[in-house]
């Protein structure tokens, strides 16, 4: 296998996209040097993505968790992909067996999302529902000393003040990344502060949207702000493909466009950045183990 350059810290490479191709994906992915993290997004899928990373012999590892969309039924367009969900609930008896599991590393993806909100349901409720769920998941990461991946939509202000909480009271031992960042640097930095790491997709890569240009130039700053021994790289696969490959299904390999955009915006080296974030990775997901 080639040395590891990239590490994609969150792709769903074992979703139905992939389910003619998967073995081919992850084998492309592994032979350009590439390791990754299938990431859960409820029982199912969360069960999953450790069928799949026992297929390999090492360069991919499972998360599991209950992503908020999962806790009520709805449906949506998720880039062009269709996505339905169920309304689940997270058991910790059923995710203390696939915990049990050595691909197993973090907890999620779980935590908070205020922008897809069921039509049918008051916010208030739905919020509600959330945090409990949420808090859940970080109990059960605290009780199998794991980190957590977090989702967080619209909801920044939510989520640190359920981690600040619950690290004043001594938890949240591992901490973890917020995956998927999409705020601003003034909202990174009190993750950082906390201990978590922050990270980026190919939304980066993106051009800024013509309503909100601003938040992207925010986005931006704080790619070139988050200390770059707490910034992790990701593609969120088969969703969020990255420039140049849009219009395309996403693709864990394409991780390094993501890292080519890291390092342009910060004026270093691809090779830096590549270097940096596959030892962050480790560090936060394998410090049980060695790369
Ligand atoms: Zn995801």
């Amino acid at each position: 296998m080639a040395p590891v350059t990239f590490f994609d810290t969150h792709c769903h490479a074992h979703f139905s996209a992939y389910k003619d191709d998967a073995d081919i994906v992850i084998q492309e992915t592994l032979d350009a040097g590439t390791w990754m993290i299938l990431v859960g997004t409820q029982s199912t899928t969360s069960a999953n993505a450790i069928t799949v990373a026992k297929r390999f012999p090492e360069g991919i590892l499972a998360a599991i968790g209950l992503h908020p969309n999962h806790l009520h039924v709805m449906h949506f367009d998720e880039d062009e992909l269709s996505v339905q969900t169920r309304s689940e609930r997270f058991d910790p008896d059923y995710y203390d067996a696939l915990a049990a599991d050595s691909h197993v590393i973090a907890v999620g993806e779980c935590g908070i999302d205020l922008y897809r909100l069921p039509e049918s349901l008051d916010r208030t409720e739905v919020l509600e529902t959330q945090k409990e769920q949420f808090q859940l998941q970080i109990a059960f990461a605290d009780k199998h000393n794991l980190p957590l991946i977090i989702h967080c939509r619209d909801a920044h202000d939510e989520v640190l003040a359920i981690l600040r909480e619950t690290i004043a009271a001594g938890g949240v031992k591992r901490r973890g990344v917020v995956h998927s960042f999409t705020g601003t640097w003034k909202e990174a930095e009190q993750y950082i502060a906390l201990g978590f790491f922050i990270g980026f997709n190919g939304i980066i890569t993106f051009p800024p949207r013509k309503a909100a240009p601003e938040a992207h130039e925010a986005l931006l700053e704080a790619v070139r702000n988050v200390p770059l021994d707490r910034l992790l790289i990701e593609t969120d696969a088969p969703y969020l493909t990255p420039i140049p490959k849009r219009g395309e299904r996403n693709h864990p390999a394409h991780v390094r466009y993501v890292a080519e955009r890291v390092a342009q915006l910060r004026g270093v080296t691809v090779e830096a950045v590549a270097e940096q974030t596959t030892q962050n990775a480790a560090r936060l997901f394998l410090s049980s183990r060695s790369l």
